[in-house]
C-alpha cells in the first residue's frame, strides 16, 4: 500500500462542532492569570503569554493511501509547518509504502537535517501520525495494540492549571500549578508564589499529590530559591524550570537541589536532548509532546531511551490528544497522562474535546476507544470541511 498524497492546512474551527453549551461557573485561570515565563522581564509582554505567542491556527495533517484510505495528524505553528510539509515532506514521500513508520521518520529526520529544529520536528509529527492513525486503519487495530498494549487497564491523569477547586470536584488526586512570578518579580514574587503553593496544598490535603510548573521563567539560582522555600508544601516534582537549552544548567540544578524531582523537556525536537538528558540523568521525568517531538515514532523511541536510564515519560498534555491516549496506555514508563485544563468550572470536559472520538477523564481516569487508528472519530467529510478546496 503505497502513500497517494499527504496534505496540511490550517485547522481554523472546532473539530466537535462549536462552543460548550453548559455555562460556566466562573471564567477559567486561561482568561487573566499571569504565568512566568522567559518574556516576564519585558513588561509590555509580562502579564499574558498570548501578548506574544503566534496567533497561527493549529495543523491539520492528511495522509491518503492508494486504494482512499486516509489518516489524520495534527500539530501547531500553522504556515512556517504547513510549508514544511506541503513544499517539502509531503511531495517526496509520496509513493512511498505507507505502513513504513520507521523508514518515513527516517526518512523525514534526514530530509529536514539541513535546516532542522523545533519546527521541522512538529512538521514530521503530524505526518507521523497520521501515518500511525492510517496504520491502524488498514490493519483495524487500535493504535495501542499496534505498539504493544495495553499496559494498564486506564491512565491515571493529573489536572494541570490553577482552578484547583474544580479538579478536586472533578475527583483529580493529582494538580499542577502554574507558577506566577520568576526572577524579574524578586522578593515579593518569591513570597507571592510560596503564598500560592501553601494556600493550594492546604485546600487539596495530604493525600494529593501537587506539581508546579515553571514554564522555562527561570535561572538555576532563583529555581533553587524558590524549591528552598517551598519544601514544606512537598512539592511532587518542579517542571521545565530552564530555557530549554541550557542542559548545563539542569546539570547544576540537580547538584543543588538533589531532594527535588525533576521534569522537563516538553520543549526538546528529535531525539539528542533527550539522550543527553537520560544518560546524564539530568532529569527523573521526560515530558515529550507527542505532536511536537517526532509524533508516535519519535516519543517512542524516547521512551525506550527513558527507561533504560531509569526514567518516566509523561507526555506534555498528552490526555487532551487521542495521540496521547494511545502512548500512555500502551508505553511501561509512562505512569500517568497530564490533562491540562484551560476551560472554564463548570463545563464538562466532553464539551471542550479535541475531536468527537476522544475520550475525557471521569474521576481522574481515561482509557481511548477500541476504534482503529486513533478512534478520532472524525469522517472525511469533517476534514474537507476545514480545508475546501484542499
Ligand atoms: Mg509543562
Amino acid at each position: 500500500m503505497k502513500i497517494r498524497s499527504i496534505r496540511a492546512f490550517e485547522i481554523r474551527s472546532d473539530l466537535t462542532g462549536g462552543p460548550p453549551s453548559t455555562p460556566q461557573r466562573r471564567p477559567a485561570w486561561t482568561a487573566d492569570a499571569e504565568v512566568a515565563s522567559p518574556m516576564s522581564r519585558h513588561d509590555r509582554f509580562k502579564r499574558l503569554r498570548s501578548s506574544w505567542r503566534p496567533a497561527w491556527p493549529s495543523v491539520g495533517c492528511l495522509v491518503t493511501a492508494e486504494d482512499g484510505r486516509w489518516g489524520f495528524g495534527m500539530s501547531r505553528y500553522g504556515p512556517p509547518v504547513i510549508a514544511i510539509i506541503n513544499g517539502h515532506l509531503g511531495p517526496l514521500l509520496e509513493g512511498e509504502p505507507a505502513m513504513a513508520t520507521e523508514r518515513l521518520w527516517d526518512m523525514m529526520q534526514g530530509m529536514t537535517s539541513p535546516y532542522g529544529g523545533g519546527l521541522s520536528c512538529y512538521a514530521v509529527s503530524a505526518i507521523d501520525l497520521a501515518l500511525w492513525d492510517l496504520k491502524g486503519k488498514i490493519l483495524g487495530q487500535p493504535v495501542y495494540a499496534l505498539i504493544g498494549g495495553p499496559l494498564r487497564e486506564h491512565i491515571d491523569c493529573y489536572a494541570t492549571g490553577n482552578d484547583t477547586d474544580w479538579y478536586l470536584e472533578q475527583g483529580f488526586t493529582a494538580t499542577k500549578l502554574a507558577c506566577p512570578y520568576g526572577p524579574a518579580d524578586g522578593e515579593r514574587g518569591l513570597a507571592l508564589n510560596e503564598q500560592l503553593v501553601a494556600e493550594r496544598r492546604a485546600l487539596v490535603g495530604d493525600s494529593v499529590d501537587l506539581m508546579l510548573d515553571c514554564w522555562m521563567a527561570f535561572d538555576v539560582d532563583y529555581s533553587v530559591r524558590l524549591a528552598e522555600r517551598l519544601r514544606p508544601f512537598r512539592l511532587r516534582w518542579m517542571e521545565d524550570c530552564l530555557l530549554p537549552e541550557d542542559l548545563d544548567g539542569l546539570r547544576s540544578l540537580r547538584q543543588r537541589l538533589p531532594g527535588l524531582t525533576l521534569a522537563g523537556g516538553e520543549h526538546w525536537y528529535t531525539i539528542p536532548p533527550y539522550a543527553q538528558a537520560a544518560a546524564g540523568r539530568l532529569l527523573d521525568i521526560v515530558q515529550p509532546d507527542i505532536g511536537w517531538a517526532g509524533g508516535l515514532t519519535g516519543c517512542l523511541r524516547i521512551a525506550q531511551l527513558a527507561q533504560a536510564f531509569g526514567q518516566s515519560v509523561i507526555l506534555h498534555a498528552g490526555v487532551n490528544t487521542p495521540y496521547g491516549q494511545h502512548f500512555s496506555l500502551a508505553v511501561p514508563n509512562c505512569p500517568m497522562g497530564e490533562y491540562f485544563i484551560g476551560s472554564a468550572p463548570g463545563v464538562p470536559f466532553e464539551e471542550v474535546r479535541l475531536t468527537p472520538g476522544m475520550q475525557v477523564p471521569v474521576a481522574g481516569r481515561v482509557r481511548p476507544t477500541d476504534e482503529p487508528g486513533f478512534g478520532l472519530g472524525l469522517t472525511l467529510a469533517d476534514i474537507e470541511a476545514l480545508a475546501p478546496g484542499r
